[in-house]
Order: C-alpha cells, then structure tokens, then sequence
C-alpha cells in the first residue's frame, strides 16, 4: 500500500518541504502540535524503525539534527522534543518511517509527558537481562 508520505515524495500531494536529500525528506506536520512541528521521513517506504538500514538510520538521524538547528533559529523556540512512534499502540498512524520534531515554549502544553511509574529493582535486572540476551554482539 502506497503510504501518504510516498505520495508527498513523488509530488502527489503537496506538503510544506523544508528539506530534501537522497534519501530523507522534512516537512511541516499537516496538524502541528506547536508552530514549526516538522517530520523527517525517509523516503524508502519502511514502516518502522526496526526496518532501517544503517545508511537509512544515519540520514534520518543527521537530518533531524539540521532541521532541529535550523527551526531553533528561525523560530527561537526554548527548546524542542524528539518523538517517534512505531506501531498502533505507540500512537503511529501513518506507517512510513517519521521523526517529529515539536519545538517548545516554555509553559506551553503541546506534549503530555509519560506518567512515571514506579519500578522493581529485581524486575529491572531481570528485563535488562533478557534484552541483552537479545543484543547480538552486544555488551553490557
Ligand atoms: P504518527 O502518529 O507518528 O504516525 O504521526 C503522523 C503524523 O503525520 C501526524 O502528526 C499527522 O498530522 C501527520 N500528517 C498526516 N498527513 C500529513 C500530510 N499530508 N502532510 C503533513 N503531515 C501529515
């Protein structure tokens, strides 16, 4: 299934650019959360983060970085959140690989942060332990 954001890359459907390289795209979000709320995608149809190549990964990775400096300067906002959903659960809707970047205001309320829950020591160690047992060529 061709993903809306494939259709921005060919020039489809319009969108608000603010960058573009081989392999990455930067737009504005249609339905921001605060002014300059921009997505990085990279244009291969991947869904999610698991399917990045490392290629793929250090694109993303740098373009966020420039739009993120560049929208700190044009917009001067006090700061800026990361965001990326994978899967439903986590809130993605559309299924092609994106970054929000959402830049901040001071007192503003355009981010609910998570709810801090309180943690097990023991079930801490024992989760570490079976995600490195997952870590191939890992160490911890
Ligand atoms: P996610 O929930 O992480 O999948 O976020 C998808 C984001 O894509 C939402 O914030 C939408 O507002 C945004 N979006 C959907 N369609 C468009 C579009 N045509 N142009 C720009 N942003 C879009």
């Amino acid at each position: 299934m061709t993903t809306i954001f494939t259709r921005i890359v060919s020039g489809e459907l319009p969108a608000a650019k603010v960058y573009e390289d081989d392999l990455t795209l930067a737009f504005l979000d249609i339905n921001p959360a605060s002014r300059g709320h921009s997505l990085v995608i990279c244009k291969p149809e991947l869904a999610s983060l698991l399917d990045l190549s490392d290629a793929l990964l250090v694109a993303t990775a740098r373009t966020t970085q420039r739009v993120a400096q560049a929208l700190m300067r044009a917009l001067v906002p006090d700061g800026f959140n990361i965001v990326q959903n994978n899967g439903a659960a986590a809130g993605q809707v559309v299924f092609h690989y994106h970054v929000h970047i959402i830049p901040r205001w001071a007192g503003d309320a355009a981010l609910s942060p998570w709810r801090p829950g309180s943690a097990d020591q023991s079930q801490l160690i024992a989760d570490a332990a079976l995600i490195r047992e997952q870590l191939v060529g890992g160490s911890v």
